[in-house]
């Protein structure tokens, strides 16, 4: 087992340490960083990162984060967990999805692996991306609805067998597999550039922060995370795994007017829903209907927006088009 150095980290084996990763400085003075905790375990094995709020307005990754942090003992871990709890700082602390002082690269999730001298958010995405592909082994980008929306489990996963056993491993109740809407400059996508597994997984909404709610959306991913890591042999345990997968992409049901917006009653995320399916309707202020927002095809809704005071061409349903089902566990780590 090594010392493992990650941004100003230095954690032994078996042990669990935190620090930062340097991003720059606060117009201020203060320095910019990024929150950085490394477990590194007491044996040799993988080196499972974590990646929390690259968007703002998503703030379940970190209490996912936090929760499995709290329960994971070094001691009793194989390999090492490493983990940014909010990659975007500024976009966390303004609770949007990007940087609200950065209008030129708003989005972190589109500028992967960014620049040493682009422009701010870049900078950012290029100080982490250069921690993790130097150490992470697989990586987990955590995400939620933010607040327009609310996503019920879902996995976007990178091409090839590798992604789609680190998907199956996250365990029950996360069967919908989709390929990434957005092959490049995500976190994802650098890491299945340089030929490593890579997921995004989508669980939340701001709508569905009230305690309880929130409670349980970070119990649901940290506990996925755990199954991750009796997948990989990190701890001990058997995992557990759905009996059969959706696998499809994302259709983007936009609206086509303005009005108020009032999903249908007995309305459910991750059933299936028949082509032409009313799944929620836009009424004008005077009472009249609209638009029905119907099923672009046979498939499931697995996202509805919540704002519903809704602009012509704003999202209105995450719609899934699966395309195949697989209920073989594919697992060519066992090869490694
Ligand atoms: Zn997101």
């Amino acid at each position: 087992m090594k010392v493992l150095e990650i941004g100003n980290v230095r954690a032994e084996p078996g042990s669990k340490a935190c620090g930062t990763i340097a991003a720059g400085n606060h117009p201020a003075g203060g320095a910019l960083e990024m929150p950085l905790i490394v477990v590194n375990g007491s044996s040799d094995g993988p080196v499972l990162w974590l990646n929390g709020c690259i968007h703002g307005d998503e703030p379940q990754g970190p209490l996912a984060i936090i929760m499995l942090i709290r329960e994971l003992d070094p001691a009793k871990l194989k390999g090492a967990v490493v983990a940014v709890p909010v990659m975007n700082v500024p976009a966390f602390e303004a609770s949007e999805r990007g940087n609200p002082l950065d209008m030129f690269s708003y989005d972190m999730n589109r500028v992967y692996p960014g620049s040493a001298n682009g422009r701010f958010t870049e900078r950012l995405a290029w100080a982490h991306k250069e921690a993790l592909a130097a150490h992470a082994d697989m990586e987990i980008s955590i995400h939620s609805g933010g607040d327009h929306s609310f996503l019920d489990k879902t996995i976007f996963a990178a091409p090839g067998d590798a992604a789609l056993e680190l998907a199956q491993a996250m365990g029950k109740g996360w069967s919908v597999i989709l390929s990434s809407p957005h092959p490049k400059g995500s976190p994802m996508a650098e890491l299945h550039d340089q030929g490593k597994p890579a997921i995004s997984i989508e669980l939340g909404g701001i709508c569905h922060t009230m305690p309880d709610a929130f409670r349980a959306d970070g119990r649901a991913m940290a506990d996925a995370f755990w199954n991750v890591l009796r997948h990989y042999g990190m701890v001990e345990g058997e995992p557990q795994y759905e009996e059969k997968w959706f696998t499809g992409s994302q259709i983007a049901v936009l609206a086509s007017t303005s009005g108020l917006w009032l999903a249908e009653e007995g309305f459910e995320f991750l059933k299936p829903a028949r082509e032409g399916q009313v799944l929620a309707r836009i009424y004008n202020l005077y009472g009249e209907e609209l638009e029905q927002i119907k099923a672009p095809c046979d498939g499931m809704p697995f996202g509805l927006r919540t704002t519903p005071a809704t602009h012509t061409g704003d999202w209105a349903v995450f719609y899934a088009k699966i395309t195949d089902e697989v209920t073989a566990l594919v697992h060519p780590s066992r090869a490694l």
